[in-house]
């Protein structure tokens, strides 16, 4: 359920229409319904209600602190993956002791800026990793509380992009070597084994791969148990898909009653780490028509809408082939034409749709890429000298501005000209 939708031809969130918004930030932008935001938390975090559970919102997935400080008054918590990350989630004013650091690549200095954060846990993915963490807490007279990411080798028949379970995939300990793992930390004095986690994808439509790893990571948790090693947390990661176009992803519920009824007996508590399935569809980008145009080849003509949104402000379309809808901020009418829905980057790939079934636009108009909460902002770059977009977030009448647009100044920031002789050829 979200709250965008047309109200007598015009395109509304929540109770703003979104051309006056445009009309006052400029395009392009990201909008998003708080309504949306909190509906889609409330909705996930009680799905659990019933079980000892935390939800940590992967920051990775929207990472502006308006949005992590809405969940944070919600009670949840934050999946990060880097030092940047933890930064905004404690500047957010997420409770360090909801915070769960992942990732493959962690530095010695993020190492330590978690541990003097006092986070809950590190989600550890090597031996390598396990051995800088004893050695960084060691130098401060601390203990790592530690979870390791086990990879539980399960498809979960996703993008291959962005599935991260399988064995060939660079990310956590295959299940066979965890086990020596944990022997080896239960003898390091400055760890503290507190959890096992996994997290096999994203956008995943289905519930039996969830429950194939949940039984994988309970059968090794009971494994631990015989060496005597307990286990306070379980973290089944984040994952859960949302409907694009016509996938037909198992509601939060549906997800969440799955998996209570395959911890039964279990007393750890249970972290998931949901990233997409709480803003993917609590955010439009809305982008503006600047020109449309006609290339016409020998036995085929193609017509493109050229729009001021680009791959660097919505990544998805270019680098999966990922669907985004598009809609008319203002209704049209007129037979739809098939077009491709491109920005104005120097590249083939840049498109946010292609071959799409448009109503008749012309330059000026206004156009919303749905679905672009989640991997949108958060993944937009500066490529082609683009300032980054304007965030907006609306709530009932009310709109407020939750990151202004870049300026070009913004662009150079840091650059530094070199400090040459103004003569010198390079000798
Ligand atoms: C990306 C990621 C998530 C969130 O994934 P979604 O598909 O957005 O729910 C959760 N945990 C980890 C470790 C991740 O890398």
């Amino acid at each position: 359920m979200n709250h965008f939708v047309y109200k007598n031809g015009e395109f509304f969130c929540e109770e703003m229409a979104v051309a006056d918004i445009a009309r006052a930030v400029g395009t392009p932008f990201y909008l998003y319904s708080r309504a949306t935001l909190s509906h889609h938390f409330q909705t996930f975090d009680s799905a659990f209600n019933g079980i000892d559970h935390l939800t940590c919102f992967a920051v990775k997935a929207c990472s502006n602190l308006s949005i992590l400080h809405l969940f944070a008054g919600l009670g949840g918590g934050a999946d990060i993956v880097s030092g940047g990350e933890l930064y905004r989630a404690i500047t957010a004013g997420v409770n360090p002791q909801r915070i769960i650091y992942s990732g493959v690549g962690k530095t010695e200095a993020e190492l330590r800026f978690g541990l003097e954060s006092g986070i809950l846990l590190f989600n550890v993915e090597s031996a390598q990793e396990l051995e800088r963490l004893q050695r960084v807490a060691a130098t401060m007279g601390v203990r790592a509380p530690v979870s390791f990411r086990v990879n539980p080798d399960v498809d979960p028949q996703t993008h291959a992009y962005i599935s991260t379970g399988l064995a060939k995939n660079k990310f956590g300990v295959p299940i066979a070597e965890a086990f020596d793992l944990y022997i080896q930390a239960r003898g390091m004095e400055n760890i503290a084994i507190k959890g096992v986690s996994c997290h096999i994808g994203s956008q995943l439509t289905l519930i039996s791969p969830f429950i194939e790893s949940l039984r994988k990571v309970k059968d090794f948790v009971a494994r631990l148990a015989d060496a005597g090693i307990g286990i306070e947390y379980i973290d089944l990661g984040g994952g859960l898909g949302i409907t694009y176009d016509d996938e037909q992803p198992p509601h939060p519920r549906e997800y969440a009653e799955a998996i209570k009824a395959e911890l039964e007996g279990t007393r750890a508590t249970l972290i998931l780490e949901p990233g997409r399935v709480l803003v993917g569809n609590a955010a439009i980008l809305v982008t503006e028509v600047q020109y449309t145009k006609n290339n016409r080849g020998v036995d085929q003509e193609k017509k493109f809408v050229v729009v001021d949104a680009a791959m660097n402000d919505l990544a998805r379309p270019s680098l999966y082939g990922a669907f985004h809808a598009i809609v008319p901020v203002r209704e049209q009418g007129g037979a739809p034409e098939m077009v491709d829905i491109v920005g104005p980057i120097c590249e083939t790939g840049d498109f946010l749709a292609k071959d799409r079934a448009l109503p008749p636009v012309q330059q000026g108009d206004l156009l919303a890429v749905l679905s672009a909460g989640a991997y949108g902002f958060s993944m937009s770059s500066n490529y082609n000298s683009r300032p980054r977009v304007a965030e907006v977030l609306v709530d009932g009448s009310h709109y407020t501005l939750i990151r202004r647009r870049e300026t070009v100044e913004e662009l150079v920031n840091g650059e530094l000209l070199p400090k040459f002789a103004e003569s010198g050829h390079g000798h």
